[in-house]
């Protein structure tokens, strides 16, 4: 039987419909640029993954026109306090770090995907097509030629010209691979369990981010909308049976905090680790956000930085599509220029994640007691400024 065969062409083509390819898509959208998304996903996602929007995302946002609703959907957090052992040690408040928008705003990544999307097709119905994956890419010097299939098995085939061609598919990116570029990182020897249940404080009351520094290991805990909360608890080398139920265990034991695991929403176990493309650039190509490279999740600065990519990228890209000539990316300053602001970025990012990640591990009695009296005292000095400036990526726009 024959397959039944697409073929089309547009200026820029992004490879998945996560939240970098899909900011992308609306900033191009928006300038006029004739692009087209392709998903392998066959629906929107509902899992909520990642909830942290920091202050240059939500600026991103802003330019948009879609902040007022993000910061409707969400939950504003505006303090985060360290405890350990039932005692506080002291609190981090990010009013300082961006006046004009004092807080981190917990928004789960479905419903950051929703209101991008819907963005998306209000400015461009026909951009984003859901269940085509990916499966070969050339370039030759002025397009590129990618094929790709449906991907739950159904038939049908879609052969795509474009003019330049954005790998926004995520860490295990395929058009990274089928660029034979590699990336280079390391493998933190950190598990987690997470989960979204009823938030104890209820709706209201207590929105702040709890950073429990305990001797078995962190317990993080944030708060989402519609009365949850996200906890987050390090389990060691090998990790831990990924129920609800141990979920609940480890956070009583740990901080005395009783949940209750029939209001689990959301339950994952992950590891981490830390990479990044060796180039980000080819001739017609260029990666974005977690393809191009990939940060501890502790810290929750993913979303973020795959944004920034975006508005980096988004004139260059423009430039292209308006007509004017373009040789190859990777021999044009311009686009080397943004390549190495992206490349800092994500050092920058990776090192306060990777910080993050060594402060919450287990740690003997000794060795946690004074960990949790060096926070105290940092805690007590105005260098907790520089704290809330650097975990709410304050430092992005001192480029
Ligand atoms: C368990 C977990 C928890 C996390 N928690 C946080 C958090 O709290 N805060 C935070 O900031 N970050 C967190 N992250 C990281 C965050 O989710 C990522 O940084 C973010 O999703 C990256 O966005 P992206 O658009 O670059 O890639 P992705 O979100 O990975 O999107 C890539 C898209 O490409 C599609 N795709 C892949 N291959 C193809 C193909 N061949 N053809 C077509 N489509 C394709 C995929 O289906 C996917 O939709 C977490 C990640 C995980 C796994």
């Amino acid at each position: 039987m024959t397959q039944p065969v697409e073929e089309d062409e547009c200026a820029v083509l992004i490879v998945g419909a996560g939240p970098a390819g899909l900011l992308l898509a609306c900033l191009l959208a928006r300038r006029g640029v004739e692009v087209r998304v392709l998903e392998r996903r066959t629906a929107p996602a509902i899992s909520s993954r990642a909830i942290g929007l920091h202050p240059p995302a939500m600026r991103v946002l802003a330019e948009l026109g879609l902040e007022r609703e993000a910061v409707a959907l969400g939950e504003r957090i505006r303090v985060g306090r360290a405890r350990c052992r039932h005692r506080e040690l002291g609190r981090v408040d990010f009013a300082r770090a961006d006046p004009r928008r004092p807080f981190v705003l917990a928004l789960p990544q479905a419903l950051t995907e929703d209101l991008l999307a819907r963005h998306l097709t209000a400015l461009a119905p026909s951009a984003l097509g859901w269940d085509w994956e990916v499966t070969d890419l050339r370039e030759s010097a002025r397009t590129v030629a990618l094929t790709a299939r449906r991907s739950e098995g159904g038939s049908g085939a879609l052969h795509l010209r474009a003019g330049l061609v954005v790998g926004a598919d995520g860490s295990r990116s395929r058009v990274r691979a089928l660029l034979g570029i590699t990336s280079a990182g390391r493998d933190y020897p950190d598990t987690y369990l997470m989960g979204d249940l009823s938030d104890p404080a209820g709706a209201g009351s207590g929105r702040e981010a709890l950073v429990h520094l305990e001797p078995g290991g962190v317990v993080e805990s944030f708060p989402l909308p519609g009365g949850l909360r996200r906890w987050v608890v390090h389990t060691g080398r090998t990790g831990t049976d990924p129920s609800p139920a141990r979920l609940v265990a480890l956070v009583r034991e740990r901080t005395g905090t009783v949940l209750d695991p029939a209001t689990t929403t959301m339950l994952s176990a992950f590891t981490v680790r830390r990479r990044t493309a060796r180039r980000l650039l080819s001739r017609r190509c260029v990666l974005l956000g977690d393809a191009a490279h990939e940060v501890s999740p502790i810290g929750g600065q993913g979303i973020t930085l795959g944004w920034l990519d975006a508005l980096e990228l988004a004139p260059l890209l423009a430039r292209h599509a308006t007509g004017e000539p373009v040789g190859a990316l990777d021999e044009d300053p311009a686009w080397c220029l943004a390549e190495r602001r992206i490349r800092r970025r994500a050092r920058l990012a990776g090192a306060v994640a990777g910080a993050n990640t060594m402060l919450g591990r287990p740690a003997g009695a000794r060795v946690s007691a004074l960990r949790a009296l060096a926070v105290r005292g940092l805690l007590r000095t105005p260098l907790r400024h520089m704290l809330a400036w650097v975990y709410s990526m304050g430092w992005v726009r001192s480029r």
